[in-house]
């Protein structure tokens, strides 16, 4: 039985979860001042890779949320911390928007964004600055069987209207055109929960993970043998829930349900 009184960190995705666009959801900012009054602690992970963790960082604070750098991760984050274990001092051609460059830059990696042969490691992220250029020199480079990684899978990204292609989309149309699937970074890989619970010095018992995706969020969660909870305020509705084999610790309609259960 998950008793979220006894949990001493709350790991968050964002979109669906928090927020959905700009609008961060009723009853967060108390949830998340409750979590602190009771001496635990809460970060955010997401997989959107289009944005840096500044843009986040500054979205969060901006919409209210208690939060500093140190508290946000992301496939771009984990993407860098891969590169750096298995591919020290290597160049990468990098498919992403300026920002998941730029960050990637500062953490010290070696990044081009045009064809060059020499380059070691290929990497895609959710570029919402594509163009076909970016297209051609990503092909011939996995044409050339360099080590190809991706920041993470999800195939579409919410927005206010409906949903846009996002890396996972982008997997499959260099797959189409190259036969070669990527090394997967982000959710739902269990790496992200070690990462996370190294870096706050948490052991598994005491996190719980809250996010709105069955196949990212939540089988993250149980393949790194942590409690979790599902929110119905973002992609999964209560039919899929029927069929699917992906099953939750809990299940609640919205995150100001966990505010109900937290108790001083
Ligand atoms: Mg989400």
């Amino acid at each position: 039985m998950l008793d979220i009184n006894q949990k001493k960190l709350f790991i968050f995705d964002m979109d669906g979860t928090i927020y959905l666009d700009n609008m961060i959801f009723e009853r967060a900012l108390d949830l998340f001042s409750l979590i602190r009054k009771k001496g635990a602690d809460y970060v955010f992970l997401t997989n959107n890779s289009s944005k840096s963790r500044k843009d986040y960082l500054n979205k969060l604070n901006f919409m209210g949320v208690d939060v500093d750098l140190e508290n946000i991760f992301s496939s771009t984050l984990m993407t860098i911390h891969y590169l750096k274990q298995h591919y020290p001092d290597k160049l990468f051609f990098v498919l992403g928007t300026n920002a998941m460059v730029e960050e990637m830059k500062e953490a010290g990696l070696n990044v081009l964004t045009n064809y060059n042969e020499s380059v070691d490691a290929v990497v895609i992220g959710y570029d919402t600055e594509l163009n076909y250029q970016k297209l051609v020199d990503a092909s011939k480079l996995i044409n050339l069987n360099k080590p190809y990684i991706a920041t993470h899978p999800d195939l579409v990204c919410p927005v206010k209207d409906g949903y846009v292609p996002d890396c996972g989309a982008l997997i499959e149309l260099f797959f189409a055109a190259t036969k070669r699937r990527p090394t997967i970074i982000g959710k739902p890989h269990p790496r992200n929960i070690e990462f996370i619970l190294q870096n706050m010095q948490i052991s598994k018992e005491n996190a719980v993970v809250i996010g709105d995706r069955l196949y990212t969020d939540i089988k993250m969660g149980i393949d790194a043998n942590l409690d979790t909870i599902l929110v119905l305020s973002g992609e999964t509705k209560k039919e899929d829930l029927k069929s699917a084999s992906i099953k939750p610790t809990l299940v609640i309609d919205h995150i100001s349900k966990l505010y109900q259960m937290l108790k001083i």
